[in-house]
């Protein structure tokens, strides 16, 4: 099937909605997906969005906070969070953090604001810490919706996201053999952000089914230069089409809303502590506070595993989590004779000529 047929985030939301469902619109990055299903709630991610006035986030916000954030403002004070009937606040970093003290000090939406503090290591008392978080966000949405979802329903909707993300895991891995654009398997991969698990497992299980390897296609490492694309988010979009036209394809990801992401199933028979050992067991992260040799680690080996030639940082301007690392983790790669650039972007910027310019050189000298 082509994934130019995925539903649209407004239909799903509707449909959720029509049964009797709630929404919550979550910010970046972590969070439990199961545990919101087990009350009806459908999570629908926030990633800015792109491309929207920001004007009225600006005015709340320093002028070197983020565009996710100050988008995610922008858009929440516009009217067009008013479709949830919770707002979920991760602590991702400083920004989303002032975000929510904003939304909650100030602002105070028509939904409750739901924050989430992560821990940054992943000792036991970090698992511990976690799952202690989802406790109390579990006390939090029974208060809201007056249920309380027993934990064989907590694990039953585990289950079915294991399930989804093992299929996510299996779309990275076998990116390769599917007969789409880039640009089409990162729309099914970001799908994943606003469907419910059960209509993703339909549709990417019938994909991979439905795909084998075929030779060469638009995506194939055989034609292309096979790179890494690491940062927070992929937007705007199209950079996937760009780089199709530089003759370059991304053979795998560590970015923060998609590799990064893929969460390995938990062993606990407690709900709350599986779905905290899963994000904490999920690929090292700047905004989990993973350590640099982790996470050079991490780079060195999908480079190694894919044959990539270089790795391009895509990073959103003002990214404080992000920016922290590069220094030493690119010094790390050179170390280990790993190419890398570094551009950074503008959530509300199209896809400019100076960064096409940059990744195009960058491309060519792989090549
Ligand atoms: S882009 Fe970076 S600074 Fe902005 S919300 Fe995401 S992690 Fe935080």
């Amino acid at each position: 099937m082509s994934t130019l047929a995925l539903p649209r985030r407004s239909e799903i939301i509707r449909a959720h909605q029509a049964h009797g469902g709630r929404i919550a619109a979550v910010l970046p990055i972590h969070y439990p997906r199961a545990l919101l299903r087990a009350f009806d709630i459908l999570p629908v991610e926030v990633w800015g969005p792109p491309r929207i006035d920001p004007s009225p986030g600006a005015a709340h916000l320093q002028p070197y906070v983020c565009s996710l954030v100050r988008n995610a403002l922008a858009f929440l004070l516009a009217g067009e969070l008013d479709v949830a009937d919770v707002v979920i606040v991760p602590h991702t970093c400083d920004s989303l953090q002032g975000f929510a003290s904003i939304l909650v000090d100030f602002i105070q939406p028509k939904q409750p604001v739901l924050p989430i503090y992560l821990p940054r290591g992943n000792r036991p008392s970090d698992l511990e810490f976690l799952a202690n978080e989802f406790r109390a966000l579990y006390r939090a949405l029974a208060a809201i919706t007056h249920c309380t979802p027993a934990d064989a329903e907590l694990l039953a909707s585990n289950a079915r996201e294991e399930h989804a993300d093992d299929l996510l895991a299996e779309l990275h891995r076998r990116r390769n053999e599917l007969a789409m654009t880039q640009l089409e398997l990162y729309r099914l991969i970001r799908s994943r952000e606003y469907l419910p698990a059960e209509m993703f497992i339909e549709i990417v299980g019938a994909t991979l089914h439905g795909y084998s390897a075929q030779g060469d296609h638009p995506g194939s490492p055989r034609q292309n230069v096979p790179i890494i694309l690491s940062g927070i988010v992929p937007e705007p979009m199209v950079i996937f089409d760009a780089l199709a036209e530089m003759r370059a394809v991304v053979i795998a990801d560590d970015l923060a809303s998609c590799g990064r992401r893929l969460y390995p199933r938990g062993t606990s028979a407690d709900p709350f502590v599986r779905m905290a050992e899963r994000i904490l067991n999920a690929p090292p992260d700047s905004t989990r506070g993973g350590a640099i040799p982790e996470r050079l680690e991490h780079l060195a080996r999908l480079v190694a595993t894919t044959n990539a030639k270089g790795i391009v940082f895509y990073d959103v301007k003002f990214c404080e989590p992000e920016l922290f690392y590069l220094p030493t983790l690119r010094q790390g790669l050179q170390a280990r004779h790993i190419p890398s650039t570094v551009i950074e972007f503008d959530l509300n910027d199209a896809f400019s000529q100076q960064a096409r310019t940059r990744v195009e050189a960058f491309i060519e000298m792989l090549g």
